[in-house]
């Protein structure tokens, strides 16, 4: 509308009535003013008469005047009216297109979609919408830094585009998030199938910029106007279109990154239980819900209990009981993990702290948290903060964690240490570790994933991948621990293979603080605060491993 009324305005400045007016009368007046004078001029100048009229002949030279600033006028009007002309041109151009890669952007994207789509329909066309979004983009510029981003960008949108029919359009929607549209003969889809397979092969993949080779992968929705078989129209507006591709490209997310999927209605559905988990679990961190569960850790060779397992339950009003294998991935995804970890470690030292003292406490940890420089010192102050002694912390993290950044992961790892804590590798065997790794990373202990041990229950089946962790274990001298120990046949098995400690449900299940605390009870272990006068020993380790914490932090700045 705006833009209409500017283009008016410009349309009849351009025709500068005034100035036309002027120009136009004193044109007029001068060739009436000049019919007059001129004969007369030249009849004087041939001594035939008086000459002309002193008035006329200055009215004469005014109509001059004004004839010349007329059309000067008229000449700076047109060429300022152009200059405005191009400057408006290029101010739409840069509202319409990204200026880092010179693809349309979110605004005229939409608007591009919705014509074309209208062209389309009118020639019989289907419109597909392919929404892209890069895998851990936000990983790679804080890896490598914004520049480097910024270069890859260019070069993904240049690979993208040479990739793309001519009637396709493509556009950068903001971020890592890219999109094109792309008109197609609504009964062979499968021409959208093929051209994303080909972006897989070609676009996703190792990016050379500044020396750094970037791995990058992308996930893909898409949705598309028209249903499989052809005619029906399935969606009437460009924004809806969208908003389906965002769906499905979500969905491919969800299913492990780097693929694509056509949008599908029940996709809808678990976007909407997905977005009530998200929304749930912030509030849940506000209100307390998330609450620790332990697991007993048994040394096989003596029974005797050793340590427990913090596990992570979250109690929602809404969906009662709910497994953390449902939600950490979510409060990953939602950036609450570091938080919700934390409000369960201060949980988990209260409760470890009226426990009898060689009693170990382990935590999991996301391979989220692990890519947090700052996470060695968050740790050492959470446990100075609750007087947890760092020698009874042990905190496991998972094989994932060793893909991300190796030489950062040693350092925390190396740090941790420092500190006083153990550090273990969790679900081991179920990851990619390579030997070099294991060996050149400083853990504590291995714990064998429970599917392994699991396998041990079988009468059939070999012990061969269970003994080969044992001996790898002993080989690398790294104390070993059995998950998903569920009966004792299994128990005896492994108390062959050698010095283990276990965990599984042969011991009972997680259990809550209170059941843990009566358990301990029982057992008469228990840490009673009265046989502990002035300052517990306790207390006075907490401060020596603080102190060594602090010295190593130190030497560490060195
Ligand atoms: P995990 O660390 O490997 O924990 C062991 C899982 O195995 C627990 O499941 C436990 O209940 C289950 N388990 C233990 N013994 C047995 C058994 O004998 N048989 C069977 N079938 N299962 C057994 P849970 O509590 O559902 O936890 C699942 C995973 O969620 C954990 O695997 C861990 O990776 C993650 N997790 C739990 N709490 C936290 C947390 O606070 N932070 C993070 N980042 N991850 C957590
Ligand atoms: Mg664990
Ligand atoms: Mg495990």
């Amino acid at each position: 509308m705006a833009e209409k009324k500017t283009q008016k305005r410009i349309g009849s400045a351009e025709r500068d009535i005034v100035a036309l007016g002027i120009a136009t009368a004193a044109i007029i007046m001068f060739v009436g003013t000049g019919g007059n004078v001129m004969p007369r001029v030249i009849a004087a100048l041939f001594g035939n008469g008086q000459g002309p009229d002193g008035l006329l002949v200055n009215a004469m030279l005014l109509n001059i005047a004004l004839i010349i600033f007329g059309w000067r006028r008229y000449r700076e009007l047109t060429h300022e009216i152009s200059e405005r002309r191009r400057a408006e041109e290029q101010a739409r151009k840069l509202s319409e297109i990204d200026p880092l890669t010179g693809c349309l952007n979110r605004r005229s994207m939409a608007r591009a979609t919705e014509e074309l789509r209208h062209e389309c329909n009118a020639r019989g066309q289907a419109l597909a919408y392919v929404m892209i979004d890069l895998d851990n983009f936000k990983q790679i510029n804080d890896m490598n830094g914004h520049a480097i981003g910024d270069q890859m960008l260019i070069k993904l949108a240049d690979r993208l585009r040479e990739k793309l029919p001519n009637d396709a359009l493509l556009a950068r929607l903001g971020g890592d998030e890219f999109a094109f549209v792309m008109p197609y003969d609504s009964s062979h889809s499968e021409r959208i199938d093929d051209h994303v397979i080909r972006l897989f092969e070609s676009v996703s993949n190792v990016y050379e910029v500044e020396d750094v080779a970037v791995d990058m992968t992308m996930s893909i929705g898409i949705a598309s106007d028209h249903d499989e078989h052809g005619c029906n129209p399935l969606v009437n507006d460009a924004h809806t279109l969208m908003h389906r591709a965002d769906i499905a490209m979500y969905h491919a997310k969800k299913h492990g990154k780097n693929r694509y999927y056509w949008f599908e209605p029940t996709m809808e559905n678990e976007l909407r239980f997905r977005n009530e988990l998200e929304t749930g679990i912030r509030r849940g961190l506000a209100q307390g819900e998330f609450v620790p569960y332990y697991e007993q850790q048994i040394d096989l060779e003596s029974g005797d209990l050793v340590g427990f397992e913090m596990l992570a339950r979250w109690r929602s009003p809404q969906l009662g009981m709910v497994s953390p294998e449902i939600f950490i991935p979510i409060a990953e995804d939602i950036g609450v993990i570091g938080e919700l970890s934390e409000q369960l470690m201060v949980a988990a030292f209260k409760d470890a702290l009226q426990w009898d003292p060689s009693i170990t406490l382990s935590v999991n940890i996301s391979p989220v948290q692990m890519r947090d420089p700052w996470f060695a010192q968050k740790l050492l102050k959470l446990l100075v903060e609750h007087n947890f002694p760092a020698h009874r912390l042990e905190i496991e993290i998972t094989e994932s964690c060793l893909h991300d950044n190796i030489g950062m992961v040693r350092s925390m790892i190396a740090s941790l240490r420092n500190q006083g804590v153990q550090v273990s590798l969790d679900d081991f065997g179920t990851g990619y570790s390579s030997l070099e790794q294991l060996r050149s990373l400083p853990f504590d202990r291995l714990k064998i994933d429970r599917s392994f041990i699991s396998e041990l229950r079988n009468p059939d089946a070999s012990s061969k991948i269970v003994d080969a962790i044992v001996s790898l274990g002993n080989g690398l001298d790294m104390p070993i621990t059995a998950e998903g120990i569920e009966d004792e046949s299994i128990l005896d098995l492994l108390k062959s293979m050698g010095t283990l400690k276990g965990q599984g449900y042969l011991y009972g299940k997680p259990e809550t603080a209170e059941q843990v605390r009566s358990r301990l009870s029982d057992a008469g272990r228990l840490n009673i605060p009265t046989e502990r006068p002035d300052v517990s020993s306790e207390q006075e380790a907490v401060e020596e491993d603080a102190l060594a914490a602090i010295r190593a932090l130190r030497r560490a700045g060195e």
